[in-house]
């Protein structure tokens, strides 16, 4: 793989990213964060919108010349996780750490606005950088498109990168159509009737209805889902009962569902719906339910994908980028709702290094990436930036 940033840039962006490990913040308190984004912006010369959904900061490098807007977009923050490292950079904040990368994502696209300014004349039309706030369950990207962030300059295209310790470092993951799943949360409580644990002719028993619920739910997937679709359905949670000798009133079911194509996305909630009544119902139980949708499926443009493929095979050469099943992930991400407004493409940058023993999956208190990986992000996102410029938004 060739040298691709100065030796005196390679180590600002671990330096950089080290400091945001030091000090992560939990989704939409990424203060010291934001301004620690919007200063380094403002030394390069940058004007800054910030505030943006609460923290979120953005910029655009207008280079004066006719073209598309492109969005390049960072996630900023932490998760609640007690770091489990023993490195130097460890989290300062108890409690909270970097968990998913998201640190090496601030430090990429701020690398990023330090080069496109460098290149600027290799560059037309304008380019959108956009530091999220509150991608771990907060919904960030939402918000700041619905505070306008895809308006005024109008957004044209959008990109996203994960760092992917799914993936080795050295490694691209792109694939065209569905590369991360959607996210919906469930609360189901089952209303019974309560007694004697000896005399259940005179109960309905909602441990047993809740159990027979649970096992209902999980042919939503092996009978309603195309073979060559995919869906995750789990119960994470089951609470009912107090004690041996009686009958629960109550039992409170919680988990998660995920889906991969749009369809499916629609149809969900009204099959678990369907499995979930008619089955309380045979059982002569009453039955509540709390469905929440969290974030949409991320689908990637097909011409979109193709165009940063190319892009990712000069970077790392063709055979380190992978697609298909190698490259998604029934885990869930908001930039779905970026990709869902504008065309676009969300992919992978491999982080995971066995041998320094860089392999702990995301969101674990062991995680931490290979930062060889964040330059191979910063050349990626900097190409797209020019290479699209280059085809004048016309694909
Ligand atoms: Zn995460
Ligand atoms: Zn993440």
């Amino acid at each position: 793989m060739k040298q691709i940033l100065s030796k005196d840039d390679a180590e600002e962006l671990v330096a950089t990213r080290r400091i945001l490990h030091q000090f992560p913040e939990l989704k939409f308190q990424e203060t010291r964060t934001a301004k620690l984004v919007s200063e380094r912006l403002q030394k390069l010369g940058y004007r800054v919108t910030e505030k943006v959904a609460g923290t979120g900061v953005v910029t655009v490098l207008d280079t004066g010349k006719p073209g598309p807007t492109i969005a390049l977009r960072a996630d900023m923050d932490a998760l609640p996780v007690t770091e489990e490292n023993s490195v130097e950079y460890c989290s300062k904040h108890q409690g909270v750490m970097h968990a998913c990368g998201h640190d090496g994502h601030v430090s990429i696209l701020l690398s990023t606005a330090k080069q496109l300014q460098a290149c600027r004349d290799q560059l037309s039309g304008k380019i959108k950088l956009i530091f999220q706030p509150g991608e771990e369950g907060g919904n960030g990207a939402l918000k700041m498109i619905d505070e306008g962030v895809l308006d005024s300059p109008k957004v044209d295209v959008a990109f996203g990168l994960h760092l992917w310790n799914g993936l080795q470092v050295g490694k691209v993951g792109i694939c065209a159509g569905p590369i991360m799943a959607s996210v919906d949360e469930f609360k189901i409580t089952v209303i019974g009737r309560g007694g004697h644990g000896a005399i259940p002719h005179q109960t309905v028993d909602s441990i047993v209805v809740a159990s027979q619920i649970v096992v209902a739910l999980q042919t939503i997937v092996s009978r309603n889902v195309d073979p060559l679709d995919s869906a995750v359905v789990t119960v994470g949670k089951f609470s009912a009962g107090n004690t041996f000798n009686v009958i629960a009133e109550q039992a409170v079911l919680s988990g998660t569902i995920r889906t991969f194509s749009q369809e499916m996305y629609q149809q969900i909630p009204k099959l678990f719906e369907r499995v979930v009544k008619g089955t309380a119902l045979s059982f002569g139980a009453d039955v509540e339910i709390d469905y929440q949708r969290q974030c949409m499926p991320t689908i990637n443009n097909s011409i979109m994908a193709e165009f940063v493929r190319s892009i990712a095979t000069t970077v790392v050469g063709s055979d380190n980028v992978v697609s298909n099943n190698q490259a998604r992930t029934m885990a869930g991400e908001d930039m779905s709702y970026f990709l869902s407004r504008v065309p676009g493409c969300f992919f992978f940058v491999g982080s995971k290094n066995e041998n320094k023993g860089l392999n702990y999956p995301h969101h674990s208190p062991r995680f931490d990436f290979d930062e060889e990986a964040m330059p191979i992000g910063v050349e990626i996102m900097k190409q797209i930036a020019i290479k699209f410029a280059d085809t004048k938004g016309q694909l």
